[in-house]
């Protein structure tokens, strides 16, 4: 049950922010549809997400999409500042996916208090969803959030939203578990975003060999992380395959939740490592000098978490630069200008500069 809304969820959903570009819409609303033809009946979007073709796919979906599911996307309180504006966006939002109304609406990416205080102020976004929901276009106003568990829970506090989304996952969970457990315990609906921390627990099993338990792998391990947790409503996926569906899927059957000695284990071999990592949501990327911020932020975890030697970092650059995710991006490192950007719309409040600066000096051993 998603908090105290009555809406009986799937504890997998469908997170709709990597669906394959390259194939049709109508080839990825087939996997849509097959994700609810396995009973995942949550699907997440937003605009913007794949190249703002995302809620175009799931309108696509949904035009013949049997039984009962439920619809939710997110506004920024940045972008829409009034009422008028947040009340446009969900008109929007409603007419791409060819939907009556929006059953979860998320307050989207908030890292500070003070975004959270833009969407509050009066005559703001929240006035225009409150009347959204009053004119049934929403069900639900609910938030989605980037911050620590302590300002989460200062949200909370206020009693104005009926749930969150947040990021977390087995590597990052101590630095959010706080607020996770207190939402879940105040009757809040809990959505997981993010259970394979940017792809970095699959590309990185072997150091991650610590996280399973009997046969399964780490990406199962991570998976079932989320899935399984009694306080996490749903965990969101962002499939490509039906592989990937059926995996969650059979991981949500089995419904085997850590036990608590087993989170304070794993809690202790990470240490805060993951709590300072890139998860590559991209929201910095919006440099004047060009560079490919979320990029050089994905290689450069490769220092922070796993821990590798500079020598190593320098032969891994040299690579990265040719096949990597660093191949065919403009702007190197020592084009910063320190204007701070990115570091001001970073999800996890990254120190970008000075990550650029040591990957600039290792730019000159190549
Ligand atoms: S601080 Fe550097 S990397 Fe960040 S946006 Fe400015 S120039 Fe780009
Ligand atoms: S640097 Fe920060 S904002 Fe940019 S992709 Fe990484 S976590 Fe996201």
């Amino acid at each position: 049950m998603y908090g105290k809304t009555g809406k009986l969820v799937s504890a997998v959903g469908f997170g709709g922010m990597r669906f394959d570009e390259t194939k049709s819409h109508k080839e990825n609303a087939e996997l849509v549809r097959y994700a609810n033809k396995m009973g995942i009946n949550y699907f997440d979007t937003a605009p913007g997400y794949c190249n703002d073709t995302s809620e175009e796919i799931f309108g696509e979906a949904f035009k013949d999409m049997p039984g009962e599911y439920y619809v939710s996307t997110k506004g920024m309180p940045t972008t829409f500042d009034t009422a008028e504006k947040a009340i446009e966006a969900v008109k929007k939002s409603i007419n791409r996916m060819g939907i009556k109304k929006i059953n979860f609406y998320h307050i989207w990416c908030i890292r500070q208090m003070e975004h959270y205080n833009l969407a509050m102020k009066p005559g703001g976004q929240y006035d225009g969803l409150l009347q959204c929901k009053k004119e049934g276009l929403i069900d639900h106003i609910v938030l989605s959030s980037h911050q620590s568990g302590n300002e989460v829970l200062e949200i909370l506090d206020h009693g104005k939203i009926e749930g969150v989304l947040l990021g977390v996952n087995i590597l990052n969970f101590p630095y959010r578990w706080k607020g996770v457990e207190k939402a879940h315990s105040m009757g809040y609906g809990v959505v997981a975003m993010n259970p394979l921390s940017g792809g970095a627990i699959p590309q990185h099993e072997e150091e991650l060999k610590f996280l399973s338990e009997g046969d399964e792998t780490p990406t199962e391990a991570a998976l079932r992380f989320t899935i399984a947790s009694p306080q996490i409503t749903v965990a969101l996926n962002g499939f490509t395959t039906k592989e990937h569906i059926d995996m969650a899927c059979r991981i949500a059957d089995e419904s085997k939740p850590y036990t608590n000695e087993r989170i304070s284990q794993i809690s202790e071999k990470i240490g805060s490592a993951m709590n300072e990592a890139c998860t590559g949501c991209g929201y910095c990327d919006m440099c004047p000098q060009d560079i490919a911020i979320p990029n050089f932020m994905q290689f450069y975890n490769e220092k922070h978490v796993f821990h590798k030697s500079e020598d190593n970092m320098v032969e891994m650059l040299r690579s990265t630069y040719d096949w990597g995710v660093l191949a065919g991006k403009k702007g190197t490192a020592e084009k910063c200008i320190e204007c701070g950007i990115c570091e001001n719309e970073c999800t996890q409040h990254l120190p970008i500069i000075s990550r650029l600066k040591e990957i600039s000096s290792w730019d000159k051993q190549i």
